[in-house]
């Protein structure tokens, strides 16, 4: 890392006077600046090498700087930087093509957008046109942007601020073993049961009025949710049922994270509509975008689509996936992300279940998972309450600072440790960030109170 390259005081004196931070209030946030990043590491102006165990948000899976992908976005920089999304360019069409090639059968056309909140927000509005409905089911425990009808259809307390919301959004619960809502004693019942919830939920919402159910394959950020087998193919019959279209929030875990290319391969279930965005490019330039089915496509084929984005579809960002597509493949990641799971973050994070009292409930898939911390692991009660700020949330602040202490950069959420290194990590680096948390776990143990 060309750490002499950086002004790191003025890069943090410009950021304190002139940038509001996501989701931060200005005059709290100290935000570490960061000089550089190679591989599963950044480097702050402090000369910290931290390890990203989450791959920033979710994003970084062919990790920072890859080289083939820093070389693809220079050669197409020098070829054609940026061009109308009504032309055709060669970075954009292979892009399409190779989405089309890794999503499921019969996905075979892309709109693009320029992250995951527009994907969702073309996505629902494809989705209404398509059957001439309005309402759009979408879970409790989900995030899907923060735009406008992204937030609005989210299901986590992001969404608050921005109420009344949109009209039109009816909500569900989805499946969580380990907090069931449906008093589910194993995965059968609480996949039977979540089914027949949803149905239900149909039924008194009016199948008719009802345009796309809308869920994330694995929830992501809140909380690593893995479905119980045959939960999603249930979502897929009651929309086939109905007439409803099944859409597939697959930002955040599409494109290699859970162990296949798409979260929706481990079940072999086909949604008519798939929303991607940061894994597409590992996010070096903004990119997302909807996959459809022939069906969806036919009903844009003589009539035109009501939406677009300047950027659309944009060269940089499309030979940025083609090369990441290609890095996947040629590399082998997403059979590296699915054996790291099994292999060694399953029994690591198993270990910890058994040795810590703080931890409660650990799951997972491929190279995404999610350490649940309690006080005590027999009433479950989570290590700070919900949506816990300020004073309530320092357990899990502390916690967060031990990771730091040794050098990991964290993911925390709630009262959840959430782990997502890139998924070109060697299984040496992996198991020294393991470590890393099963000592700081010992932080969180004091707070137990058995
Ligand atoms: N959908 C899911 C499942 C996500 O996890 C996210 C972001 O984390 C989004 C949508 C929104 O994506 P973006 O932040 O690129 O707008």
């Amino acid at each position: 890392v060309d750490v002499e390259r950086a002004v790191p005081s003025q890069a943090r004196r410009d950021d304190r006077r002139h940038i509001l931070h996501s989701w931060s209030s200005h005059a709290k946030l100290e935000p570490t600046v960061v000089v550089g990043a190679q591989g599963v590491h950044f480097v702050d102006e402090e000369g910290r090498r931290w390890l990203d165990f989450s791959s920033q948000l979710v994003n970084v899976n062919v990790g920072h700087q890859h080289p083939r992908l820093v070389e693809a976005i220079r050669a197409q920089a020098d070829k054609l930087c940026t061009i109308a999304p009504y032309h055709a360019n060669e970075a954009t069409s292979e892009a399409a093509r190779l989405i089309a090639e890794v999503a499921p059968d019969g996905l075979d056309r892309v709109f693009f957008t320029n992250g995951g909140a527009e994907a969702v927000e073309n996505a629902i509005r494809m989705a209404r046109l398509h059957t001439g409905r309005h309402k759009i089911l979408t879970a409790y425990r989900s995030y899907h942007g923060a735009t406008a009808g992204a937030i609005a259809a989210s299901g986590d307390p992001r969404r608050w601020p921005s109420e009344p919301g949109a009209p039109g959004i009816a909500r569900f619960w989805g499946p969580y073993p380990y907090r069931s809502s449906f008093h589910a004693a194993n995965e059968r019942e609480e996949c039977e049961r979540a089914l027949a919830h949803l149905a239900d939920t149909i039924m008194v919402e009016g199948p008719k009025t009802i345009a796309a159910i809308l869920i994330e394959s694995v929830v992501g950020a809140n909380g690593v949710l893995v479905p119980p087998d045959g939960y999603l193919r249930g979502v897929r019959e009651l929309c086939d049922a109905h007439g409803i279209v099944m859409i597939a929030d697959e930002v955040m875990v599409g494109f290699g994270r859970c162990g296949e290319w798409f979260a929706v391969d481990h079940w072999n279930v086909v949604p008519d509509l798939i929303t991607f965005a940061k894994g597409v490019n590992s996010g070096y330039v903004p990119l997302g975008g909807v996959i459809m089915n022939e069906a969806i496509s036919a009903t844009f084929a003589e009539r035109a689509y009501p939406g677009g984005l300047t950027y659309a579809g944009h060269p940089l960002a499309c030979a940025a996936a083609v090369a990441c597509i290609g890095i996947y493949r040629d590399e082998d990641l997403v059979t590296h992300a699915r054996r790291l799971g099994k292999e060694v973050i399953a029994p690591a994070l198993l270990a910890m279940l058994e040795r810590h009292p703080s931890v409660g409930d650990v799951r997972g898939l491929g190279a995404f998972w999610a350490i649940e911390l309690v006080r005590d692991t027999t009433t479950r009660e989570p290590m700070v309450p919900f949506n816990a700020a300020g004073a309530d949330n320092a357990p899990m602040i502390e916690f967060a600072n031990a990771c730091k202490q040794y050098g990991l950069w964290p993911f925390v959420a709630s009262n959840r440790l959430h782990l997502a290194p890139p998924l070109v990590i060697d299984e040496a680096t992996l198991r020294d960030g393991l470590a890393i948390i099963d000592e700081a776990l010992s932080v969180a143990d004091r707070h137990c109170s058995s």
